[in-house]
């Protein structure tokens, strides 16, 4: 995500309006781009129902793609963040936690029925609240019911253990959930998110009150009305909606939540740890930032490699924590491989997100565009030379050409920090060793890429990368049952696969003291 230290590239964020309504609806009419109309609930989500906020401050939500307004949600202050945990608190000292695991299995798997029957219109909310092209809103979406069914899976399949400790004791390990967890999440993938935190933690018998960002909150409110059909109890999932300093700082603060997940930049989790730390020492999971290397060896499969490049930095417009940022080369194959990206880029159908066709929608936000192109200019300054991009495209939505600066050096800026857009930079290297080094050289360690035909070229380099993710021949290539996560300051824990389980429970070890029967 982003670094504080480039919020001066950005101008403030100009397209928040807030406004006092006395009486918002509760859900409103949008029009679609493509001219299908759906209900947008507008609401806070607690106690499984939509409800206003006690000040019944609501703000706008934009669509980034035209800079028009979408509608309003209400937005959630301290008080509302209250109730909500109040909710939570309730439902998970009711029989949530502690029934037949299973019964929390098959509401997920209802869950993920209902996300199925509901997917196109999840995808267009995505593509119209995010900007991001259409094509790729549908593949977060089978992302997301691919995991929630995996998460009903795992829901009866948490079991402890028997230790052995001799005939003195009957000893044993159970995992329990942990209580009303806090989840925050950004805006680059806002349902994914949403159910990479809700998942695990519903299926290990957890609650929870989850803010979304404040600019993505529509898909997490739609699928609220999924979470009650389902017939998950109320006061299981809470969504609040509101902005980071007020209704996350809300929950990161509050005494009564026991676990805090978050994903976002390195800089907000640091200080939401401190906040989590001085409050109730609550348990404390983080995906953060990323400026992960993704480098090509002289052997690599040119066409593989330029798709996993594509892959690595302009899918969901750059907009990734685990974006490949940082392209390695090696310097046989270093002119050609420039050649191929920049024909591969310049023929990427960036634009309107509904066009099926179109495989780069628009930046979330102003702020976000500002910054990139901010990014363009340093580039320039340090030396860079410009292989195709640069600039914005049109005037009206936040779009931006797909960018490559070559020639790039670690001294750079444009090198070090996260950009968090569709800004790839090059740098040319000789050896093994010498690029191990070069990826590794960085406060970040989220994922990394490999491209060679070599078994042993890509075994040594994996072995060696400090990422938590590494994606050989391939680029972010996600899949529901495989952990991701970061090294160094690009996080804590694990989401996805058995050890997001970890995040959502813990272990209590239980030892009978046993008497020989007289
Ligand atoms: P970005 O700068 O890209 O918005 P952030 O890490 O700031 O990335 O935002 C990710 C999420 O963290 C969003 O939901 C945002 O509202 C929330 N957030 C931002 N600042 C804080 C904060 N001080 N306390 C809690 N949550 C925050």
């Amino acid at each position: 995500m982003l670094r504080t230290s480039l919020r001066s590239l950005a101008k403030p964020a100009s397209r928040v309006s807030l406004r006092y309504y006395s009486s918002y609806p509760l859900s409103t009419t949008v029009t679609l781009p493509n001219g299908k109309s759906y209900e947008q609930p507008t609401g806070l989500f607690i106690n499984n129902e939509f409800v206003p906020s006690k000040q019944h401050k609501t703000f706008e939500v934009i669509n980034p793609a035209t800079e028009e307004e979408i509608c309003h949600v209400y937005e959630a202050r301290k008080e509302d963040v209250d109730d909500a945990v109040d909710a939570a608190e309730k439902a998970f000292k009711g029989s949530w936690s502690t029934a037949d695991p299973a019964i929390r299995g098959k509401a997920l798997w209802n869950l993920a029925e209902l996300l199925e029957a509901h997917k196109d219109t999840l995808a267009a909310i995505e593509s119209l609240d995010n900007g991001k092209a259409l094509q790729l809103a549908h593949g977060d979406v089978a992302l997301v019911i691919n995991y929630i069914r995996s998460c009903a899976g795992w829901a009866d399949k948490l079991t402890g253990q028997y230790i052995d400790t001799g005939d003195t004791h009957h000893t044993y390990t159970k995992r329990e959930p942990i209580g009303v967890c806090g989840q925050i999440i950004p805006w680059n993938f806002p349902l994914l998110m949403w159910s990479w935190k809700v998942g695990p933690a519903l299926a290990a018998g957890n609650t929870v009150v989850l803010k979304t960002a404040e600019s993505t909150p529509l898909s997490a409110l739609y699928a609220s009305q999924l979470v009650k059909e389902a017939g998950i109890p109320a006061g299981v999932v809470n969504i609040v909606s509101g902005f980071g300093k007020i209704t996350g700082d809300a929950i990161a603060s509050h005494p009564k939540i026991k676990k805090l997940a978050f994903t976002g930049s390195t800089a907000t989790g640091r200080h939401i740890m401190k906040v989590a730390a001085d409050s109730n020492l609550k348990k404390v999971t983080l995906e953060l930032g990323g400026k992960s290397a993704n480098i090509v060896f002289d052997d690599a499969d040119v066409k593989t490699a330029i798709s996993a490049l594509v892959a690595g930095i302009f899918y969901n417009s750059g907009e990734v924590c685990s974006a490949g940022s940082r392209v390695f080369v090696q310097e046989g194959i270093y002119e050609e491989i420039l050649k191929e990206f920049k024909a591969a880029a310049e023929t990427l159908k960036v634009g309107d997100p509904f066009d099926l066709s179109t495989f780069q929608g628009a930046q979330t936000s102003q702020m976000q565009l500002n910054k990139i192109l901010g990014y363009v200019d340093i580039a320039h300054q340090e030396g860079g030379r410009l292989i195709t991009g640069g600039e914005r495209l049109g005037n009206k939505g936040f779009f931006v050409k797909p960018t490559i600066f070559a020639d790039v050096t670690p001294d750079m800026r444009a090198y070090k920090e996260e950009i968090f857009g569709p800004f790839a930079v090059i740098t040319p290297f000789k050896t093994a060793d010498e690029v191990i080094e070069l990826a590794n050289d960085s406060e970040y360690g989220l994922a990394a890429g490999v491209h060679t035909k070599s078994i042993d070229t890509a075994t040594y380099v994996s072995n060696k990368l400090e990422a938590g993710s590494v994606w050989i021949n391939t680029y972010n290539d996600f899949h529901q049952m495989v952990p991701f996560g970061g090294y160094k300051q690009s996080g804590i824990g694990r989401e996805m696969g058995a050890q997001a389980l970890d995040n959502y429970t813990q272990w209590k070890a239980v030892r009978i003291g046993l008497q020989k029967p007289t």
